[in-house]
């Protein structure tokens, strides 16, 4: 029989109660260092002070109560976003997916609002993840989001990543823009080279199409950035970010230039929930702690402890892990021995990480993360490391006297 929470998860067998920055606990007691944070959502780590008193404060307020009223929450954050980013304006959703929804509809909106609307095809890119619903699995066009949940909505053009000479053939006349991750999170930690990113820019420039990036995984400050893009020294006409700006409540955004907006009249686009009052109120606490002075100076700073250990622990265990990538707090481990087995092993000495495709972990900690806490993951690496080792060279001799 099947079980009444749908099963389209492979759970750990571990839950938690309750989460204190960095940390989370079990009931029966047993304390490990989240270097997952909830898929890079929890990036104030776990019931962060700022954020518990102005959610509980706006929660003896007001909850809901839907977008046919003005919200000022959702006026604040959006000019708060649109005073620190490319964008002009702010579209409120629930989740990344819903974000990457409305990044989509507003490119071909826009085509169809200047009187192109031939043009609504996407270059994607092969290992993309935009999200669930059947727009953003088309987007993705990875067989293990698709498959069985055809007829896709047409119009995604995937290209191998980096490739600018197949993203320049694959224009048509039918190409409304480019949709790209600065760097590819479910895909691996795949980081688009920013030359790469400044090509796209002046491709679009030059064809009159829309550049769209996802940071719903890479925004919100996880790269030591606000968003990832900044390192490139180019901006998008559209973005979609989502999980780190939350904290841990469900919020998301599609950020937009007047320009690339001008499709999204009254009554063209909505959602119930999203932008709602709670909501909002995570978002700006969100906001008032990653703006702070300093902030991102110490994301980048903690990034260089961690690196500079997984340097030694690559060096020493090589044929566990053979390399580290990415940028800021969002670093993929790529393994040579199975990425799960792997997980496990890290697991067993109570440190969550989060796999993902080309066999990598993904290190995704919590951005207020001091160096006591890079220290404490870096030495349950090196336990889990000595313990796969221990368990090869027990193979070794076990498979030697069979
Ligand atoms: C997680 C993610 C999404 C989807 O977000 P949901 O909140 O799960 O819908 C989209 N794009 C990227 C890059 C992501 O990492």
């Amino acid at each position: 029989m099947i079980s009444p929470v749908m099963p389209t998860y492979g759970r750990a067998d571990l839950s938690f109660e309750r989460g204190e920055g960095a940390y989370l606990k079990t009931a029966d007691g047993r304390r490990f260092l989240d270097f997952g944070a909830g898929v890079a959502v929890n990036s104030l780590g776990h019931a962060h002070p700022h954020l518990v008193s102005e959610l509980t404060k706006q929660a003896g307020l007001l909850w809901h109560t839907s977008n046919l009223y003005r919200i000022p929450g959702q006026e604040k954050l959006a000019q708060r976003l649109v005073e620190h980013s490319f964008a002009d304006t702010v579209f409120f959703t629930n989740s990344g997916a819903e974000a990457m929804e409305c990044a989509i509809k507003t490119a071909r909106k826009y085509h169809s609002a200047v009187g192109n609307s031939e043009k609504y095809r996407l270059i994607t890119f092969e290992g993309a993840f935009h999200g669930r619903t059947l727009a953003t699995i088309a987007a993705a066009g990875q067989e293990k989001l698709t498959a069985g949940f055809g007829p896709l909505p047409p119009g995604f053009d995937p290209i191998s990543l980096g490739d600018i000479e197949a993203v320049n053939s694959a224009v048509t006349d039918e190409t409304a823009g480019i949709l790209i991750e600065p760097i590819q999170g479910e895909g691996g930690i795949r980081v688009a080279p920013p030359e790469f990113l400044r090509a796209l820019r002046a491709l679009c420039d030059d064809e009159g199409l829309l550049l769209i990036f996802d940071e719903v995984q890479t925004g919100a400050g996880r790269t030591g950035k606000l968003f990832a893009h900044e390192w490139a020294g180019v901006t998008p006409d559209i973005m979609g970010i989502a999980k780190g700006i939350g904290g841990g409540f469900p919020l998301g955004a599609c950020l937009a230039t007047t320009e690339a907006a001008k499709g999204m009249t009254v009554g063209t686009h909505g959602s119930t929930y999203g932008g709602n009052p709670l909501a909002m109120a995570v978002g700006n606490a969100v906001l008032d702690v990653i703006l702070e002075d300093g902030f991102f100076d110490h994301v980048s700073q903690m990034a260089g402890r961690l690196t500079q250990g997984l340097a030694m622990v690559v060096e020493t265990y090589g044929d566990i892990i053979e390399d580290f990538r990415g940028a800021g707090l969002m670093v993929g481990l790529k393994c040579r021995a199975e990425n799960i087995a792997v997980r496990q092993a890290f697991l067993d000495q109570g440190l969550l990480v989060v796999p993902a495709g080309d066999n990598t972990l993904r290190l995704l900690p919590p951005l207020i993360i001091d160096e006591s806490h890079v220290g404490d993951a870096l030495g349950r690496i090196e336990k889990a490391c000595i313990a796969l080792k221990a368990a090869k060279e027990g193979d070794k001799i076990g498979s030697a006297d069979g």
